[in-house]
């Protein structure tokens, strides 16, 4: 696996991170009746737009560790070269990359 691979991998997860922070940030502010929040799938697949339905409650928990990273059930695969699987939920799967 080259550093070329690595580097893409994390410069997607901050993007999305970015990305979700700023959808949680308007849910709060105005869908605040939104039981589930349409998250960006964090894979690091160039063109995947999975929609990721989390609760706020479940969102937060992934964020709590700054390691962890979700992503659609069966994407998790592609983050094998730098995550191992946390946890395999409804709908999401929690990644912990290094
Ligand atoms: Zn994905």
């Amino acid at each position: 696996m080259s550093d070329l691979t690595v580097e893409r991998i994390q410069r997607n997860n901050a993007v999305f991170r970015e990305a979700n922070e700023r959808i949680r940030e308007s849910a709060q502010t105005y869908a605040h009746e939104l039981e589930h929040i349409p998250f960006l799938c964090e894979c690091p697949v160039e063109d995947c737009v999975e929609i990721v339905p989390l609760t706020e409650d479940q969102y937060a928990a992934i964020r709590a560790n700054p390691s962890h990273y979700m992503t659609a059930v069966g994407h998790e695969v592609a983050e094998a070269p730098v995550g191992t699987v946390v946890s395999r939920n409804d709908g999401y799967v929690v990644v912990e990359k290094s």
